[in-house]
This record gives C-alpha cells, structure tokens and sequence, in this order.
C-alpha cells in the first residue's frame, strides 16, 4: 500500500472543491485498511469513497483513506433469491449494471446514483421509491479503534431515510469493506410507482418491463435531470427533504394549492426541499461561482472554482429563505467535512 503526502482532492469529490491532504492512502483490501488502521497517523483519517456525498470545507489538516476494495461475486443461491457479496470500492452503477446482467432483481431503480459500494449503507441510498434498506442482507465493517470485524444485519443498522446508525451512534467507528444484498432471481417486484419511470416506459414503448428495462428508463430520467459532476460540479441532492406534522403541510397547501406533498403516515407528510427552494427563489439562480441548478433547485452547484466555504454559505442562505418563507428547517443531506 501507498502512502502519499499532500495529496490534491480535486478529483475526489464530485464538487471539484480544491483541497489538500497531508497524508493519503489508498486500501485495496481489509488487511490493508487494518494495516494502515493500526498506523498512529491515520488514528482521525477521513474515510473516503467516491466523494459524491461530501463537501470539503477547506485543505484538511487529518489524513484520507480512500477506498479501493474490489470484487462481486454470488455467495449463495436458491432457485429464487441470491444474496451477492460485493467490495465497498466497487462503483456503485457497476453492481447494479452487473446484477442486472446476471438477471438479479431488486437494486435496478438505484441505477446511476454515484458514489461506492461501501458508502451505499452509511446513508442508505434510495431513489425512484426504492432503499437500499429493502434488499441490504448484511454489511461487514472493521472497528476503527481496535480493527475487529463485525458483520452488521439489517436490524442493527437502524436505517432511515438518508440515514443509518453509521451516520449517528456508529459514527466514524466503523469502515464498511463488504456489502451482501439479497436480489431476485424470479418474479422481480418492480418498483414502477415513482412520477416519471411510468412515463419514460411508455415512452420506450415498453408494456412488460423487465429490470433491465427499469434501469434504462431509470438511467434516461436521471440523465435528464440531474447535471453530470464531471462537468458541473455537485453532490447530488443538497439537503433532505423535510418530513412536516401534516397540520403545518395543510397551512402551507392553503396559501400554495400546487404544493407538491407525499404522505409517510397520518402524523407526518414530507414535502420536496426542491419546492421550497424554488418557492424562496433560488433555483437557477447564480451567486459568484454558486447557485442551485437550473433544472433541479435541489442540487447545490459549483460553476466553478467555488471553495468549500462559499458553497456552504450558500447553502446557509437558502436554509435561512426557507426557514424565513415557510418556517421549515432544512437539513443537509451532504457530510460537512472540515
Ligand atoms: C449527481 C448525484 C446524484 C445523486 N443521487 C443520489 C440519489 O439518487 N440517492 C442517494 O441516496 N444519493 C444520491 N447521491 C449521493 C451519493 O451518490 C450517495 O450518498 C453515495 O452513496 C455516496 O457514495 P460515495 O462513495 O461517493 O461516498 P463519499 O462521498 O465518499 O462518502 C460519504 C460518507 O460516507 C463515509 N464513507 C464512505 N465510504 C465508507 C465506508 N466504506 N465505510 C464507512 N464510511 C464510509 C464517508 O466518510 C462520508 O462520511 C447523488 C450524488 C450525486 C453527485
């Protein structure tokens, strides 16, 4: 393993934030993240995936740790269900592109969401009505502090929307290394409910889909909605969409009529950040190297040359509109890392 010093992340995070680290290494197996694990200087590393889901304040005075682990492969099968075992370096669009060439069913609406494999869990990734909650088997994870490997089930990861314990009680305790989802070999529960996937079917023309076909119309959707990071740089969906008592959502409906909203239970209805940031009027709308996208008010953009600090202080000021037109706190989504 490679140890380098004053290492650029330029091109490891999706925001293309220019920032340094002093030390960085790059594990390409568990023994090797327990080897550098037990390394004195490595003791706060920040642990790093595809960097689709941080924003890098400013150069980092702690090391990275990058995480290469490879491998995807069947562990074990019945005639209807396989759990497949796969490496947290492995890019997460290619064990989707590979589940689904080996006709196994359940991750095909996560299609194209960046990032890798091992970074799937910490916030349980989700898209077009599916979780990585409904097909995660189970997850092993190696103890920061003294390197013991423990295997995680479902129960134990407390998942939420956009959250697990790895983002609260677990915090940087544990590096994920392995991922072990349970998929459909027959009989595939296509998730199609989601605005837009129906549509774009139709639009292919297609009546009986199959998990490849849910990928492609997954694949075309998101390809005309959210800006590519290579070329504009961004994470994604900036902030979680806020989950409201349905009092405060009626209120809100009474002076909006258009007011997009999806119920959770009879308490509580989440309502589309993108919305109310669109409402306080910043979608599209630049500031310096800054803006939310034009298509997308969700997603918080680079122009370029942005640093980590302006595009944090622009993500302050649509909190405070929001806060200030609807009384809604928003939340980031993105890991805050200084
Ligand atoms: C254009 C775009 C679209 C997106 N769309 C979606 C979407 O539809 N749905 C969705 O859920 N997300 C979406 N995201 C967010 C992002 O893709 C996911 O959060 C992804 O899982 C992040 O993976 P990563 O490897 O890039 O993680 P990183 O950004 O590298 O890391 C994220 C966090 O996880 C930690 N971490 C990373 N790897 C490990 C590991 N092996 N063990 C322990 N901790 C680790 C990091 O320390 C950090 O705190 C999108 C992002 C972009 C840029």
């Amino acid at each position: 393993m490679e140890i380098k010093k004053q290492v650029s992340l330029t091109q490891f995070n999706t925001f293309g934030v220019s920032v340094n680290t002093p030390l960085f290494a790059e594990v390409r197996s568990s023994l090797e993240l327990q080897e550098v694990l037990k390394d004195p200087r490595f003791e706060d590393a920040l642990i790093l995936g595809g960097g689709s889901n941080v924003l890098l304040l400013q150069d980092l005075s702690r090391p990275v740790i990058k995480i290469s682990i490879p491998g995807i492969r069947i562990m074990e099968e019945t005639e209807q269900t396989a759990i497949v075992s796969a490496g947290a370096g492995v890019v997460w669009h290619d064990l989707v592109m590979w589940c689904i060439a080996n006709n196994l069913g359940g991750i095909e609406n996560l299609s194209l969401i960046p990032g890798l494999v091992g970074a799937a869990p910490i916030q349980n990734i989700g898209a077009y009505g599916v979780e990585l909650s409904d097909v995660f088997h189970n997850a092993i994870g190696i103890g920061r502090k003294i390197g013991d490997s423990k295997i995680f089930e479902a129960e134990d990861c407390e998942f939420g929307y956009r959250d697990s314990i790895f983002k609260n009680e677990l915090k940087d305790e544990y590096v994920i290394t392995t991922l072990r989802l349970s998929l459909t070999k027959t009989q595939h529960q296509l998730h199609l409910d989601y605005r837009g996937i129906m549509q774009t079917l139709d639009e292919m023309g297609i009546n009986t889909p199959t998990i490849d076909d849910v990928a492609k119309a997954v694949i075309r959707v998101r390809t005309a909605k959210l800006p590519e990071p290579k070329s504009l740089g961004n994470a994604g969906s900036f902030f979680k969409n806020p989950v409201v008592l349905k009092d405060k959502a009626a209120q809100i409906a009474e002076l909006y009529s258009d007011m997009p909203s999806y119920s959770i239970n009879n308490q509580f209805t989440k309502i589309p950040a993108g919305w109310l940031i669109e409402q306080s009027g910043f979608k599209g709308k630049t500031f310096g190297n800054v803006g939310m996208h034009k298509n997308q008010a969700l997603v918080l953009v680079n122009y370029g040359g942005a640093t980590g600090v302006e595009l944090w202080e622009h993500a302050q000021r649509v909190m405070d509109a929001v806060f200030s037109t609807f009384d809604i706190e928003l939340e980031p989504e993105v890991n805050l890392i200084n």
